[in-house]
C-alpha cells in the first residue's frame, strides 16, 4: 500500500475535530466516513487519508513514509493519538511473519487477547485488563493473609 505524504498545514482542524466522539476508555471515536475495515477516512487537500494518520500529524508528530500506525487500543476507528503507535513498515511486517512476535502484539505476556473489550490505554501502553483484575484480587487475597497472620500473632500472644 503506497502511504500518501501528509502536510499538517493543508489539515481542516475544525472539520476533523467536528467528526470526533470520547468513547469508552478514553478512545476518540471516528464518527466521519469509515473504510470496510473500520478505519477513519478524511479529506485533505481533495485526497482521502485515513483518519488516524491525520490525528497523529495534528498531534505534532511526524509521519516518514515508512512509517505505519498501529492501535494500542485495538480500536481501528479510534484516532487519540495516545492510543497511536508508529511502527516502521519493516517491523510491522516481522511482526507479521513471526509467529511469536505477533502473538506478542494481540496478547499480553499472560496469553489474553488484546480486544478492544480487554484493553485499556494509558501513557501510549496497552494493558491487559484481565491480568489487572488479577493483580488486583491478588494483592487482596495478600492483604487478607496479611491481616490474618497478624491476628493469628495477637491472638497467641493472648492465649500464652
Ligand atoms: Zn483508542
Ligand atoms: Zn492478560
Amino acid at each position: 500500500m503506497r502511504i500518501k505524504p501528509l502536510d499538517p498545514q493543508l489539515i481542516d482542524t475544525a472539520r476533523f475535530a467536528a467528526k470526533v466522539r470520547i468513547g469508552l476508555g478514553g478512545c476518540h471515536i471516528w464518527t466521519g466516513a469509515r473504510t470496510p475495515k473500520g478505519y477513519g477516512r478524511f479529506l485533505v487537500n481533495g485526497s482521502h487519508h485515513m483518519a488516524h494518520r491525520v490525528a497523529y500529524v495534528l498531534a505534532g508528530r511526524t509521519l516518514g513514509p515508512d512509517l505505519v500506525i498501529d492501535h494500542l487500543c485495538r480500536n481501528t476507528s479510534c484516532v487519540n493519538p495516545d492510543h497511536l503507535e508508529a511502527v516502521t513498515t519493516q517491523e510491522n511486517t516481522a511482526r507479521g511473519n513471526a509467529g511469536i512476535n505477533t502473538r506478542s502484539r494481540t496478547h499480553c505476556p499472560q496469553g489474553h487477547a488484546y480486544t478492544v473489550d480487554n484493553t485499556l490505554v494509558s501513557c501510549g501502553r496497552r494493558h491487559c485488563r484481565r491480568c489487572r483484575a488479577n493483580r488486583r484480587s491478588e494483592a487482596a487475597r495478600k492483604a487478607r493473609e496479611r491481616y490474618w497472620a497478624k491476628r493469628g500473632r495477637q491472638a497467641e500472644g493472648v492465649t500464652s
